[in-house]
């Protein structure tokens, strides 16, 4: 019980200390404002958060893969089959009524009804992004070419100006070819000119890549290869020790890391708050935006998700996130659901003691794809840009949103402001002008700080979720592994 008793109070230590850190970080913060520091300055005051958000993303990659492959392997492919079914059908459940709770609640508080507020200077050169070309890069970043390039690089078709020039100059030398041809081609001429036209109108889509981990594909590789090595038997054995250990060494890293945490919290919010514009600015049409968030992710994290864990364990899902209070600090800190990862672990398998075969498996995957705050945001954000822009959506073009909410918010990096580029996809979808995202940018980086706690408060509820319909299948594991410790 001594050790219980140190256990506890090491645990509440540490949630007062990282608490004490959002508090005096909001207080130093405003306090240092009057002072209007330079961006240089601003930059070196928030260094110590700077190191936070390193040493942590430091850890994600290896903490990903290792904990994907220990997870998967050290289940029959039986059980995992099962606990992924639940998983996804979680995380599916889960985005939907987020996406349904941002949409009822920006038709019913209608932030951007009236006039529009500012005039969205009109920049022609955003590129066109097609929502079935953010699909496909979707699905073509889960098979990743290269898994070194993987690990910095995630695929994205872009439209290269390059190769349109190059059609045109293509065009060019055609039409000059033609020209000196026509006597003897006359009944090609047409042809060979439509052709031309069509080269010199069309923007060929080329490879591109975005900077930031392609988390989706070593997701997908780790899980299938979790599972082969799990199959193999004895043969399999030195890997999967291997990667246990290697879980093991990082799981350690992050006990060192969990004690500089308040510091760096408290930086990183001191610096984002000196650095802010001034709130004044922030009136009108998008205050009432960001109230309309805000409400939605309250409702969401608050009172749906743990309604959802309370319907399903039975257990008290209050006590359930107090348990995680420092992983969603983090997020609020970081804004970060990958960077957040290494402590939402510790948290989940320390305070919570959810079962570490349901961790190491559902939690990368969680931060990879399931973004409920994300995609609440993204749905609300474009029927707010809609309303400004006086533009009734049918119930169509409202089922489209909240499907391409959805897709966005997977295709989401767990990185600062992601939901942001992704928005694209939404707003193309239904026709809107993506320029407008201008009009909401003021604010991103605040309601991003709130959207990555609610993704990493659904993450964290999932796997309590997953554990608790899984216990069948841990428990015959258990059984099955207590027999053969016999047998030997
Ligand atoms: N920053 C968010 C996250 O890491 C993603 C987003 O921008 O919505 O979860």
């Amino acid at each position: 019980t001594r050790q219980s008793v140190r256990n506890f109070l090491r645990r509440n230590t540490f949630v007062l200390f990282t608490v004490a850190a959002v508090a005096l970080g909001v207080i130093l913060g405003f306090a240092l404002r009057p002072h209007k520091m330079s961006f240089r300055e601003i930059k070196y005051f928030s260094f110590p958060g700077e190191l936070l958000m390193r040493m942590l993303q430091m850890l994600v990659l290896p903490l990903i893969v290792s904990s994907l492959v220990t997870g998967i392997s050290s289940l029959d492919s039986k059980a995992s089959g099962k606990m992924g079914i639940r998983a996804v059908i979680y995380y599916m459940v889960t985005t939907f009524i987020a996406v349904f709770i941002g949409i009822v609640m920006v038709i019913i508080i209608r932030p951007g009804k009236g006039n529009r507020d500012s005039p969205v200077p009109s920049s022609g050169n955003i590129e066109p992004v097609q929502a079935a070309d953010a699909f496909l890069d979707l699905i073509r970043n889960m098979f990743p070419p290269n898994l070194v390039e993987a690990c910095f690089k995630q695929y994205k078709t872009v439209y290269s100006k390059k190769v349109y020039k190059k059609n045109v100059t293509i065009a060019v030398n055609l039409t000059e070819a033609v020209n000196a041809t026509e006597a003897s081609f006359p009944a090609n001429l047409s042809r060979i000119l439509q052709t031309i036209q069509e080269t010199v109108e069309e923007a060929v889509p080329v490879p591109g890549s975005s900077n930031g981990v392609n988390a989706l594909g070593l997701v997908v590789f780790s899980m299938c290869f979790g599972l082969v090595i799990g199959n193999m038997k004895q043969k399999g054995q030195a890997l999967r020790e291997f990667f246990d250990c290697l879980n093991e060494a990082i799981m350690r890293l992050v006990a060192i890391i969990i004690w500089y945490a308040p510091v760096g919290i408290l930086f990183l919010i001191a610096g984002k708050i000196v650095e802010m514009k001034d709130l004044v600015e922030v009136g009108g049409q998008l205050g009432m935006y960001t109230v309309t968030v805000i409400v939605g992710l309250l409702i969401h994290g608050l009172f749906v998700l743990p309604l959802l864990y309370f319907v399903v364990t039975r257990k008290n899902p209050y006590a359930f996130i107090g348990g995680l209070l420092q992983a969603l600090i983090t997020a609020l800190g970081t804004s970060s659901s990958s960077a957040t990862l290494p402590i939402t672990f510790r948290c989940l398998e320390e305070n919570n003691g959810v079962d570490k075969r349901v961790t190491r498996f559902v939690l990368p995957v969680g931060a990879t794809i399931n973004m409920d705050g994300t995609a609440l945001y993204e749905a609300v954000a474009a029927i707010f840009i809609a309303q400004v822009n006086d533009m009734d959506l049918n119930f169509g073009q409202i089922l489209t949103i909240s499907i391409t909410a959805t897709a966005a918010s997977i295709g989401a990096a767990g990185i600062p402001q992601a939901g942001l580029v992704t928005m694209v996809i939404v707003l193309t979808s239904v026709g809107l002008p993506t320029e407008d995202i201008t009009l909401i940018i003021a604010v991103d980086w605040f309601l991003d700080r709130l959207r990555t706690t609610t993704n990493v408060l659904g993450d964290s509820l999932g796997a309590g979720i997953v554990e608790h319909l899984s216990r069948q299948e841990l428990q015959n594991q258990d059984a099955e592994i207590g027999n053969s410790v016999i047998e030997e």
